[in-house]
């Protein structure tokens, strides 16, 4: 993808926005850019540079994020509504063509890498809380204040505010910029840190592990182990970030939206979408979080397709599909017949979230059933009668981490102590 229409390339120190952004070291990438860890000369601070592929569809796309972005951030000059700041946008002129850029605050990693960090076991409930209280803080500013679906809200999708690897986080760590390319060094002068190659190598070995006693017991669920130590002292603050899908709500952006796993029915069934859809990506991602595995992995099977399994499987957590909202979609009769019975998947095994909970993931019955009450409502079929981000910031759930409240929502003292 390094060529004309494509992404720019970047080496170490190189400069950008005539000189003001400093290359560091690349961050990450996706299907429309790279991202680098870049120094603002002017701020004396570090940032994200992400520089956009120079195509003119992806002109337009980062056109389109940076809108967003820019609403994002005029509507929250104190910046504490969990979304990423956009700081800065120029265009930059390589051999490959004109870029887009955005420079956007920078921040740790993702959602994701902390699920695999964990060895793929969930987090600890206070976590689980912390986290999802940051999300819903974003949902509701977004949807409520500015009226915009995020749309691909996920845990790669979400980043931390601080590190998990120390050495990755420079400013916490105190590693002075690199401002000139050294001579006669490939990687630009670069030095990972032994910590750095250390805690990758742990990370490494602890996942191989799990993998090894999830085939030797065959599913692997047993006692939760204690979360590796790269986790302490991580306030787990975090913040929504990807806004190149986001849109406003009266002028939807694609029929086809979200990530597969986090896809809302009524997405799927083409019924219409709005910021609700937002909010059962939010419960998949709060499962995520607390059981280390994805709430639902469809597959294309024999006679029935991805998009037949998945509904099978949001009936079988969840109870049917009401009649009604089977058949409402523009895709319905694909799916369903005219009594909202699936038409080539027959035979369900109907569960519950709750069950799901204590027997696969060991949770105890009380846990289970608070956390089944706070995820149940978003993933209600009808995404009318989803709560809003207001609302589920409301629930007990999130409020439960005091003993006080624990007895208020109704826990005994034994309880209590049990878990101690
Ligand atoms: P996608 O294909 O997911 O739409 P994209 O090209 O739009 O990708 P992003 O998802 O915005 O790019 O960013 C790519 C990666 O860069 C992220 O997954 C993350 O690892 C890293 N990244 C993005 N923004 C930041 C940031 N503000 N601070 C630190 N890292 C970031
Ligand atoms: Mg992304
Ligand atoms: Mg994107």
């Amino acid at each position: 993808s390094y060529r004309k229409g494509g992404y720019h390339a970047v080496r170490i120190a190189d400069n950008f926005s005539a000189g003001r952004y400093i290359a560091q070291k690349k961050l990450g990438w996706g299907q429309f850019s790279t991202v680098w860890l870049a120094y603002d000369t002017e701020s004396s601070k570090y940032v994200a540079l992400k520089i956009q592929k120079s195509a003119p569809q992806f002109s337009q796309a980062a056109i389109h994020e940076i809108e967003i972005l820019s609403a994002v951030a005029a509507g929250d000059p104190s910046n504490d509504k969990c979304t990423v700041r956009l700081v800065d946008h120029f265009k930059h002129a390589g051999p490959n063509g004109q870029h887009l850029c955005m420079v956007l605050e920078f921040l740790g990693d993702s959602l994701l890498s902390l699920i695999k960090y964990n060895r793929y076991k969930g987090l600890e409930f206070h976590r689980v809380r912390e986290i999802s209280r940051c999300i819903l803080t974003a949902l509701d500013y977004l949807h409520r204040e500015l009226r915009i679906i995020h749309t691909d809200l996920k845990p790669e999708n979400i980043l931390l505010c601080s590190n998990i690897n120390p050495s990755k986080d420079p400013i916490r760590s105190g590693v002075t910029p690199v401002l000139e390319r050294p001579e006669g060094n490939p990687n630009g002068g670069v030095v990972i840190s032994s910590i750095e190659k250390r805690l990758k190598q742990r990370a490494k070995r602890a996942v191989a592990r799990i993998s090894e006693r999830r085939i030797g017991m065959g599913g692997g669920v047993g006692r939760t182990p204690k979360p590796p130590r790269i986790l302490d002292g991580i306030d787990f603050t975090c913040k929504v970030v990807d806004f190149g899908n986001a849109c406003w709500a009266d002028s939807p952006i694609a029929e086809e939206i979200q990530t597969r796993q986090y896809r809302a029915p009524e997405v799927i069934l083409q019924s219409g979408y709005s910021f609700a859809a937002d909010i059962w990506s939010f419960a998949c991602t709060a499962f995520e979080l607390a059981t280390g595995e994805m709430m639902f992995t469809p597959k294309t099977g024999q006679g029935f397709s991805e998009d037949e399994d998945h509904l099978a499987m949001m009936m079988e957590f969840l109870g049917k599909i009401p009649r009604k909202i089977a058949t409402s979609g523009a895709r319905s009769k694909e799916y369903f017949d005219r009594y909202g019975d699936l038409k080539r998947i027959r035979r369900l095994k109907y569960g519950s979230i709750d069950r799901l909970l204590v027997d696969k993931y060991k949770f105890s019955d009380a846990d289970a059933r608070e956390f089944a009450g706070f995820l149940s409502p978003m993933l209600d079929f009808d995404p009318d009668k989803r709560p809003t981000a207001q609302q589920c910031l409301q629930h007990p759930w999130l409020n439960a981490d005091s003993e006080t409240s624990r007895l208020n929502a109704g826990m005994n003292d034994l309880e209590i102590k049990a878990k101690k």
